[in-house]
């Protein structure tokens, strides 16, 4: 994944928008923050910080804990039935579900 720098003013757009890149890696770092899913106090601190400020002003070590222990323990897949990149918002759910985004997930429960 290309880390994509946004600053505060994007999230704000991105909220108002819906449906937008910023917006579901913003959900997808507040379920990772309010669900437990980070251990260690540095990333949730930089989950934390990013959430309220964007990408763009984190320091290069806040960066690094963000792609060398974020983003490496939780991997964007892509789906295993249509093969598009499972977006944030629906990848947790994707790593218990076999690895499909919700579309697929949804077409192979209704055939069940
Ligand atoms: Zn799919």
């Amino acid at each position: 994944m290309t880390l994509i720098d946004f600053s505060r003013e994007d999230i704000i757009r991105a909220e108002k928008e819906g449906n937008h890149e910023v917006y579901t890696f913003i959900i997808f770092l507040k379920e990772l923050v309010d669900h437990g899913y980070l251990d260690h106090p540095t990333e949730i601190g930089v989950a934390k910080y990013i959430i309220s400020n964007g990408t763009e002003s984190l320091t290069r070590s806040q960066r690094k804990v963000l792609k060398e222990q974020i983003m490496k323990k939780f991997p964007q897949n892509d789906c295993e039935l249509c093969g598009e990149p499972i977006p944030y918002d629906e990848l947790l759910e994707s790593y218990d579900n076999g690895g499909y985004c919700s579309r697929c997930k949804h077409n192979l429960d209704k055939e069940d």
